[in-house]
């Protein structure tokens, strides 16, 4: 992995002690929109203004974006409301018109993350740039695609650079327009420590009632900063109606989340942490063993099938497994999604040890297909 060469997010955002706010309507629709947006949003703590100028949007019918007209709105809100200005460039041609208006932040959309081709024009035009510019993570679950335009726009020299969590697309999804998928966060900020992460609650839920959740446990993992659609009339915005607020309900929210700190120093508290981490470590060994423990009986029944010749899956001794497995978590206080989850990882290695074993040398017992 290369390492990356960033400035730290104080240096080019200023912001220090609490999340960086970006919000703003998912579009530009006109300068009204644009001047009432930004009105409304004074007084709540807003340190980027956005607004899509091009959309790239899934289906054509679609409204595409209001496209450079509106430049020249969303730099003249910003700046008349006190906020810096941030808008997401797919080609080298939005890259060129924005920053001649004097946007201050660049975004990439998940859309063009997914398209390495796309990213190298965008790195090209970025050469020798000093605004910020974020990577939304790519539309699909590849942390490698999200990496790899990090590095693309970082190798053109772009120094000030950080990422949007904005969830990933799935089959479906019955609470989620893209699941947030934390997971995958967690092991983006593993890998790099160093990139300040902007989550976008409003892109994960696609609807306004679970922004704050989400947002509050964004902030629970210690993320650097939120983005959130805010349209002066959401239900009436031209894209995304669904999930945008109004600037007076993203001023409640911002004062209701609570921002945690990465830890602290206090004597008592360090303690008890170190105590219950040790209790976790005990536990965790504990079913280390106890999952070792069950490989070995799935390796005797391995055997004892394959004496007799028998198929390694039985679909109802799994079906019964797993809804004894499930509803015995559930009666202890755990989520059964939880226990599902567990269970299918647990027997999809158990299927195929127990498959491994049974194709070791050629049993005696099985006629050839052919017989
Ligand atoms: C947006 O921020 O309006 C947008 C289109 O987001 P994404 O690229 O995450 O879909
Ligand atoms: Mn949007």
């Amino acid at each position: 992995m290369s390492a990356l060469e960033t400035q730290p997010m104080l240096r080019w955002s200023g912001v220090e002690g609490r999340p960086l706010v970006i919000a703003g309507p998912c579009s530009a629709e006109s300068e009204a929109q644009m001047m009432e947006t930004a009105r409304r949003l004074h007084g709540v703590r807003v340190d980027y203004f956005r607004a899509g100028i091009w959309k790239a949007r899934t289906r054509p019918v679609a409204f595409e974006g209001i496209g450079d007209v509106g430049l020249p709105w969303l730099v003249h809100a910003g700046r008349e409301f006190g906020m810096r200005t941030a808008t997401e460039v797919a080609t080298p041609a939005h890259v060129e018109a924005a920053l001649q208006h004097g946007v201050d932040l660049l975004w990439i959309g998940a859309r063009t993350t997914v398209n390495p081709f796309s990213v190298q024009e965008l790195a090209d035009a970025l050469r020798g740039v000093t605004v910020p510019v974020l990577v939304k993570n790519p539309t699909s679950p590849a942390l490698g695609l999200w990496t790899g335009a990090l590095e693309r726009i970082n190798r053109a020299g772009v120094r000030a650079l950080g990422v949007i969590h904005r969830g990933f697309a799935v089959a479906s999804s019955r609470r989620f327009r893209n699941p947030p998928m934390w997971e995958l966060a967690i092991e983006f900020r593993r890998r790099h420590p160093e990139i300040p992460i902007v989550t976008d609650p409003s892109h994960i839920t696609g609807r306004r009632d679970l922004i704050q959740d989400i947002a509050q446990q964004a902030l629970d993992l210690g993320v650097d900063g939120l983005m959130i659609e805010v349209h002066p009339n959401p239900d009436q915005a031209w894209s995304d109606a669904a999930q945008q607020l109004t600037p007076e309900r993203l001023g409640e929210i911002l004062h209701h989340l609570k921002v945690r700190r990465e830890t602290s120093a206090d004597a008592g508290f360090l303690a008890s942490l170190e105590a219950l981490r040790e209790r976790i470590d005990r536990i965790d060994h504990d079913l280390l063993d106890a999952l070792a423990l069950r490989m070995r009986v799935v390796e005797e029944i391995a055997d004892c099938k394959r004496e007799n010749n028998v198929s390694t899956l039985q679909v109802s001794r799994w079906a019964a497994l797993l809804e004894d497995r499930v509803a015995r978590a559930e009666a202890l206080g755990l989520a059964p999604d939880y226990a599902r989850a567990l269970y299918e990882i647990i027997h999809r290695e158990s299927v195929r040890r127990q498959s491994e074993i049974m194709n070791e040398e050629p049993s005696s017992q099985a006629p050839g297909l052919d017989r």
